[in-house]
């Protein structure tokens, strides 16, 4: 776990009305790294991500964000303190264009990227910019999803399955795209299925099983660990 934790899980446990679905997710993530939760459909990765973001009504336990506790605080309040979420499902307007869409979200904090620096980062995203979202591909959908999160000034990222559904050489894409905003001290919380992809972009795994974190391992070590890998993904 890192010395200084930026965003800090404790105990997290979070209910769906009266469905008690997350039973106790503990993770550590410091400024710059790059951790992912994996583990099978229905693990609680998604609800994980939606109780951090304050998007889940009932949720105990702890979570801080720079030595703050933002448990007991609304979703706006969250997303404002510099967190931001990308969620599955993508949220693309459908019927506004890529440049719409990229102007929508809210600055939350200094230093959203401009749209030049968009483009350097998605160079496919300026040769849509007039493109309705519909138009796009699922690739494209995804780089004008992370695009978007990235103009409101957050620097940590909660990403879920960026990968999903994508052809290789765009999972390859996303996966250089996250490696850059690691190197430009971007933290992000990614949720996979895809192991491998996980393996070439993060420093360190947590294994969600049943609503619970049940291990963690180093990506270092994740090539001695990969029976037990198989295991808890059922792979
Ligand atoms: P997936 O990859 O399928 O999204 P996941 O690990 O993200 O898996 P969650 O979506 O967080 O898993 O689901 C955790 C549990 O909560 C599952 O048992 C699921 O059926 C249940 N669940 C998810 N969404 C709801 C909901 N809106 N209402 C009630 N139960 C839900």
């Amino acid at each position: 776990a890192p010395v200084k934790p930026l965003l800090e899980v404790k105990n997290l446990q979070g209910w769906y009305g009266e469905s008690h679905v997350l039973h106790g997710i503990n993770f550590a993530v410091g400024e710059g790294e790059v951790i992912t939760l994996l583990g099978r459909n229905g693990a609680g990765k998604t609800t994980t991500m939606k109780a951090v973001m304050g998007i889940l009504a009932k949720r105990t336990g702890s979570v801080t964000f720079e030595g703050n506790e933002l448990i007991k605080l609304p979703a706006r309040k969250i997303a404002k303190a510099g967190i931001a979420y990308c969620p599955e499902e993508r949220g693309i307007f459908s019927s506004l264009s890529v440049q719409e869409n990229l102007m929508l979200p809210p600055k939350v904090r200094e230093g959203g990227l401009s749209l030049d620096t968009i483009f350097e980062l998605f160079p496919n995203l300026k040769e849509r910019l007039s493109s309705q979202g519909t138009k796009l591909s699922g690739g494209e959908q995804q780089m004008l999803a992370i695009a978007r999160i990235l103009r409101t000034g957050a620097k940590t990222l909660l990403l879920d399955e960026p990968t999903e559904g994508l052809a290789p050489v765009i999972v390859q894409q996303i996966g250089r795209t996250i490696a850059k905003l690691k190197s430009q001290g971007f933290t992000i919380v990614l949720v996979e299925q895809n192991f491998r992809f996980a393996a070439s972009v993060a420093d360190r795994h947590y294994i969600v099983e049943q609503g619970r974190v049940v291990d963690t391992i180093q990506n270092a070590e994740l090539d001695a660990n990969i029976d037990k890998l198989h295991r808890y993904l059922g792979v």
